[in-house]
């Protein structure tokens, strides 16, 4: 993640101010601390790029970090691909690598400590219960009965709890902090809870397991993050963690909150998002239509990609939502320079070029890219027989369609000059074949008495045409906000039923036959796409579409108004 030069932020002005004032001696540490519940999605992307990005302008360090406190809901896969994808984007973290897990043991004594300062009681209550005695904004909480003992039997209670004495849900552990305070957060929360499960690192080690608002700023602490930088929500629970660094006198990281991207036509909710998977919705996490980095990968984009979008919508105080355009248009930008240019046809119409000899071809410089002068030519085949795109003709062809008609004439791109001389049509009386001839005199595009015509088109021969499969993709959501749902209804309801159609029957130029997985062309005319890593087999690619050439949705919305 070399290429990005520094963008001003507020964040950056705070580190710049922290460091003038020589706080931990100009040191910079970040971390990226997520919790391995599900597969990162782009609004993971943006804080990773933020996080990294400081450490590496300011020279300092930063951590990949898990926070697996709660065994129920996490497991190895979800490690395993947030580890890839935070990778894939071109962090390097170096040897810090660290788990919550790993602090269980500090953690342990963090909270002994405060037993012992008479800040932490063990409490019967129920769940229930302590919700119950917490009171509301406008009504101070209860104390709970437990509250009061003693320091003895705190230490003995909590060891017990830790040994595995008592059963789920029986008891917690609680700050001792103040059941009137304006803030519900501070009304004596809840440390530890008992749970006998199984952890994906630590096994059956521990039956107890910090909450996260007790275990966020310590692990803050102990890797010695200087500047802890997280999204809004956690505003309101700084001043908790705060109390506990305080109240045990231990390394203090300064939280500086941003605003959580959202993105148009998704959500970016891991809890959303696994429902969406859960449920069948899409193929998985990695489903192309899927906002996560591994849907994004899967689809076509790039690091360098995300990475500008990330800096490009930058940081700020204020929710909002980004518009998808704008990361489309990331990867637009760079696949235009970029990819090879090459001719498919995605809904093949056949054409007959009546005056071509029949059995003879031959072979067309076709450019490989306008954008970049290096890219040189290559040959396509031409013949008799072509396919063309299904609705780059109209029979009856409206006012402003430049493309084929009867008795009109159009560019075949890199080819000839063809004119529509008849229409063949099946026993439905749908068009099954044009018969055209074509000017010997325009070969490579242009005519020598310079007569113009208004389209060019696409093509590929019909005998040497690659079959595949194509997969076209849409927002996996019809509105901008999909949680803006109907009354008793949920995002669910806004899930666009056509995010998703495979073309089986699409012919591609041959040169595509060895297009290895993981490239990338832009399919002239219909957009950027990408040959699947998973589905694509020697010989017979498979394609996703990364990204229409141009916004086609804009339109599409202004008309619904
Ligand atoms: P979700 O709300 O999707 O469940 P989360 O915040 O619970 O996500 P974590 O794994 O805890 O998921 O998040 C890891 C880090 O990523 C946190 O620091 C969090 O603030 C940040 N983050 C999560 N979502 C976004 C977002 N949409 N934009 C920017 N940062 C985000
Ligand atoms: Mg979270």
């Amino acid at each position: 993640m070399a290429e990005e030069k520094a963008t001003k932020n507020f964040i950056r002005d705070i580190i710049n101010r922290d460091r003038k004032d020589g706080k931990n001696d100009g040191r910079v540490h970040t971390r990226f601390p997520s919790e391995p519940n599900g597969y990162l999605h782009i609004g993971h992307a943006k804080s990773i790029c933020l996080n990294y990005g400081i450490a590496r302008d300011y020279n300092g360090k930063f951590n990949l970090r898990f926070d697996d406190t709660n065994p129920r809901a996490e497991e190895q896969e979800y490690v395993d691909s947030i580890i890839e994808d935070v990778k894939w984007l071109g962090v390097d973290w170096q040897d810090r690598l660290f788990y919550a897990s790993d602090h269980f043991a500090q953690m342990y004594e963090y909270a002994v400590q405060l037993i012992k300062k008479g800040k932490a009681y063990v409490c019967d209550q129920t769940l229930d219960g302590v919700r119950e005695y917490r009171g509301t904004i406008t009504e101070p909480g209860k104390e709970s009965p437990f509250r009061e003992r003693s320091l003895e039997e705190n230490l003995d209670l909590f060891e017990r709890m830790k040994e595995g004495e008592f059963p789920d849900g029986s008891k917690t552990l609680r700050a001792k902090i103040d059941m009137s305070h304006p803030d519900l957060l501070m009304r004596d929360p809840v440390m530890y809870r008992i749970l006998h499960a199984e952890h994906h690192r630590t096994g059956g080690e521990w039956c107890i397991y910090p909450m996260y608002d007790w275990a966020h700023g310590l692990e803050d602490s102990i890797e010695k993050i200087t500047h802890s930088i997280c999204t809004l929500e956690f505003e309101t629970h700084r001043q908790l963690y705060d109390w506990f660094l305080d109240e045990l006198e231990i390394f203090h990281s300064r939280q500086i909150e941003f605003a959580r991207l959202n993105l148009s036509h998704t959500v970016l909710s891991k809890r959303k998002l696994l429902e969406l998977v859960e449920e069948g919705y899409v193929a998985g996490w990695d489903d192309p239509r899927m906002p996560t980095i591994s849907g994004f990968r899967r689809r076509g984009y790039t690091p360098e990609s995300i990475r500008s979008f990330c800096k490009k919508i930058g940081v700020a105080k204020m929710n909002s939502i980004v518009d998808m355009v704008v990361l489309e248009n990331s990867i637009r930008e760079e696949l235009n320079k970029k990819a090879m240019r090459v001719m498919a046809v995605l809904r093949p119409l056949k054409v007959v070029i009546t005056n071509y000899p029949e059995g003879e071809e031959e072979e067309l410089d076709a450019v490989n890219n306008p954008e970049d002068p290096d890219a040189g030519v290559r040959k396509v085949p031409f013949s008799r027989e072509l396919y063309i795109e299904k609705d780059d003709f109209q029979e009856e062809p409206h006012k402003k369609f430049f493309r084929l008609a009867p008795g009109k004439e159009v560019r075949l791109r890199y080819a000839y000059f063809v004119t529509c001389e008849e229409v063949i049509k099946n026993e439905k009386s749908e068009v099954v074949e044009l018969r055209c001839t074509y000017d010997p005199e325009t070969r490579g595009g242009d005519s020598p008495d310079g007569r113009k015509v208004m389209g060019t088109i696409h093509w590929v021969s019909a005998k040497h045409a690659l079959g595949a499969e194509v997969r076209l993709y849409d927002h996996l959501f019809t509105k901008r906000d999909p949680n803006e749902a109907e009354e008793g209804k949920d995002h669910k309801e806004n899930l666009n039923p056509n995010s998703l159609e495979i073309l089986t029957d699409c012919k591609l130029e041959p040169s595509l036959k060895n297009a290895e997985a993981g490239s990338r062309f832009q399919f002239e005319r219909l957009g950027y796409f990408f040959a699947d890593p998973v589905d694509s087999s020697e010989g017979k690619p498979v394609f996703n579409r990364t990204a229409t050439l141009r916004d086609t949705w804009a339109k599409i919305e202004m008309k619904g108004k």
